[in-house]
């Protein structure tokens, strides 16, 4: 068993969404417990892609991730698990299929991709893809998943699965893991606020943590700051997410001072858009550095998620193991 257990999707750039909302939390929990990551390209599949790009997105993420903090001992890389998608399959037969077409995420997800494609082609994979993602945690049977809040519904399927799973076998075989969200639980998109910053949404819609300088600078000034849909005397959604980025970069004293501003009706937006900006830089280019030194490393680090990935699958075989005993299904000793 694991105390935590989070993924994220190798499918581009790690942005300050992910950053703030997730991985900066990651790193920190870390000292305190047990912690696995997984870098979850199964997931990866379920929308339509550019396969020849999906292996170096996975390397990519995975030095992105050192470079920000997070210990190779503790990364693994989803499909060199395959206990993952084997027990998605028995954990489908716990999934209540109503529920799975009410997640709010298939439905952003499915509407995405027909989009994209101009098909009406809406793989089955995106469909059962919590069932993976319930999968992907109880098989370490964590109890914290750290996530973001769009992850909410996602984390309370998974507890519905294993709660039904529990009942099923008249055993409490899984821990029901609680989500762990962090204080800064959602970013927006700074092209359009409406929508959470996200890989998914398109390249305008995300801050990369890696960016070049001058395109994080380009980004933050260009912020969405007035939607149009205000009410009077209330905060737009594009600033409150320029000062939720602001906060979350830990410059609190340029926060305070900022609010103030807006409180007194003096806020000129493009100083609040410069502070987030440098405070952005500032970050990225700290852990730009230690990615540098990552990059001249790159095979032995690559080795060393293969083995990581090898230790963390010894504790989902045992998983298997224990659901087959509990499931009637049949064991072979290994
Ligand atoms: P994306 O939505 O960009 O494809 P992932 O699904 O890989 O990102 O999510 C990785 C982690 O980052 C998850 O824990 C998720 O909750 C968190 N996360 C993603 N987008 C945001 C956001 N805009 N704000 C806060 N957390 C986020």
């Amino acid at each position: 068993m694991k105390d935590v257990l989070s993924a994220i999707q190798p499918t581009g750039d790690m942005h300050f969404g992910n950053y703030f909302g997730a991985v900066k939390n990651w790193v920190e929990l870390q000292k305190k417990y047990e912690c696995v990551f997984g870098v979850v390209d199964y997931h990866a599949i379920t929308m339509p892609i550019n396969y020849q790009k999906l292996r170096n997105n996975t390397w990519e993420l995975i030095f992105n991730l050192i470079a920000v903090g997070i210990k190779p001992e503790n990364i693994f890389i989803q499909s060199l698990v395959p206990e993952h998608t084997e027990l998605a399959w028995i954990l489908s037969c716990f999934t209540s299929y109503g529920q799975l077409t009410r997640m709010t995420q298939f439905k952003d997800k499915s509407a995405k991709s027909k989009e994209e494609t101009k098909d009406s082609f809406v793989s089955a994979g995106l469909f059962n893809y919590p069932v993976l993602q319930a999968a992907d945690i109880l098989i370490y049977r964590p109890k914290f998943v750290p996530v973001g809040k769009d992850q909410e519904q996602h984390l309370e399927l998974t507890r519905n699965i294993a709660q039904r799973f529990n009942n099923s076998v008249s055993k409490e075989y899984f821990r029901l893991p609680e989500a762990l969200f962090t204080e800064t639980p959602k970013i927006r998109s700074t092209a359009d606020p409406a929508k959470k910053m996200s890989k998914s949404a398109g390249e305008k819609h995300y801050i990369s943590v890696f960016a070049e300088e001058n395109r994080i600078r380009k980004q933050v000034r260009s912020a969405v700051t007035d939607t149009g849909k205000n009410t009077e005397g209330q905060m737009s959604m594009g600033v409150e997410n320029l000062f939720e980025l602001l906060k979350a970069t830990g410059k609190l004293k340029e926060y305070q001072s900022l609010i103030n501003d807006y409180n007194s009706g003096n806020l000129k937006y493009v100083e609040l858009k410069d502070a987030v900006a440098d405070a952005l830089i500032e970050i990225s280019n700290d852990f730009k550095e230690k990615k540098t030194e990552i990059l001249s490393n790159k095979k032995d680090i690559k080795n060393q998620i293969k083995q990581s990935s090898w230790e963390i699958r010894k504790i989902a075989q045992e998983t298997i193991k224990n659901v087959k005993e509990l499931t009637g299904l049949i064991n072979v000793k290994f």
